[in-house]
């Protein structure tokens, strides 16, 4: 489509244009008709071959999907498109990011105009790079803030939020809970004696010991400096003996120079009208009748 002006006299010819967006025209069954330079200069296609050939030539595969289900349905429909994010293929099989507008007119014909949304495209893909980054940092904060540093184990804050909810819920099923109170016996001569180093490393190998016996369901914490809290739900008081046997048992693999580590664990069970202040504290009161009954022991609050 070559364009004339006088200037000075002279005619000047026009005919490659310099629109920075594709121009182009295809008949209502989608032959192109009429291509601007843009693709001749941007696309490196050889603009008089493209005249006649399907608009599918300058198409992804799934840009041409989408322009025979969505596209040319909407044209018929309402005469016009916009803002329609389609691939553009270059000569060479490149592919282009592009915003499409689309007019048919009343004799058939379809006017589209092709804008590159290549940096578009890649900031959107930034946009979701640091979306993703943002969200994994949201996770790691979530867990730092529910996870006790040392030993991974829930902390004392997570451990009070999901032990009311799991009371509640086995109240709802009419099932009973065991909160067992552990108690590292004398740990200060641990510290004393080897330091505080190895005293981070008992607490940590009992963390994993804890965390081992257990199941996936129970609630596992480190509560306070060398006390531990587990929750077990579903359990009734003859297994939750059996278990801390177990653990009594499974702690002695954990070695202090030439001695073994030991525990005190008070036991309450939950009753139908339980709530976790009470429940604590007579664990908690059992841990000190546990001490008292010669450490290295359990406790069951009567
Ligand atoms: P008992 O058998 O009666 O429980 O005696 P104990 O020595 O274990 O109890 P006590 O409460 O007298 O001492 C607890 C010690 O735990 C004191 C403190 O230094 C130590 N402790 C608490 N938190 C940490 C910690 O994070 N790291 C280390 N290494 N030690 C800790
Ligand atoms: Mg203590
Ligand atoms: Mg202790």
């Amino acid at each position: 489509m070559p364009l004339y002006q006088q200037d000075d006299n002279k005619i000047v010819d026009y005919s490659a244009d310099y629109f920075l967006s594709g121009a182009l025209v295809t008949t209502d069954d989608n032959v192109i008709v009429y291509v601007n330079t843009y693709f001749e200069e941007e696309l490196h296609w050889n603009c008089n071959e493209l005249i006649g050939e399907h608009l599918d030539k300058i198409l992804t595969k799934s840009s041409k999907i989408f322009l025979q289900s969505y596209v040319l349905p909407t044209l018929l429909h309402e005469k016009q498109c916009q803002e329609m994010q389609l691939i553009m293929l270059s000569a060479k099989g490149e592919r282009m990011a592009v915003t499409v507008n689309a007019q048919l007119d009343e004799k058939g014909y379809i006017y589209w105009s092709f804008f590159n949304a290549t940096q578009r495209d890649k900031l959107y893909d930034e946009l979701i790079k640091t979306r993703e980054q943002l969200e994994e940092q949201a996770e790691k904060l979530k867990s730092l803030a529910s996870t006790d540093e040392l030993t991974s184990l829930l902390n004392r804050r997570e451990m009070n939020y999901r032990s009311v909810l799991l009371l509640e819920q086995a109240k709802r099923t009419n099932r009973s809970v065991a909160l067992l109170v552990i108690d590292i016996d004398d740990f200060k001569q641990v510290n004393d004696t080897y330091g505080h180093l190895q005293g981070d490393r008992v607490l940590k190998e009992l963390g994993q010991c804890l965390k081992k016996i257990s199941r996936q369901t129970d609630l596992v914490a480190r509560y306070g400096g060398e006390e531990f809290l587990i929750m077990l739900p579903d359990t009734n008081s003859a297994d939750t003996l059996i278990f801390c046997q177990r653990l009594h048992q499974l702690i002695t693999a954990i070695k202090i120079g030439n001695s073994r580590l030991s525990v005190s664990i008070g036991v309450s069970m939950s009753a139908s009208n339980s709530n976790f202040t009470d429940l604590f504290k007579h664990a908690d009161n059992a841990v000190y009748q546990a001490k008292a009954n010669g450490k290295n022991t359990t406790y069951m609050h009567p």
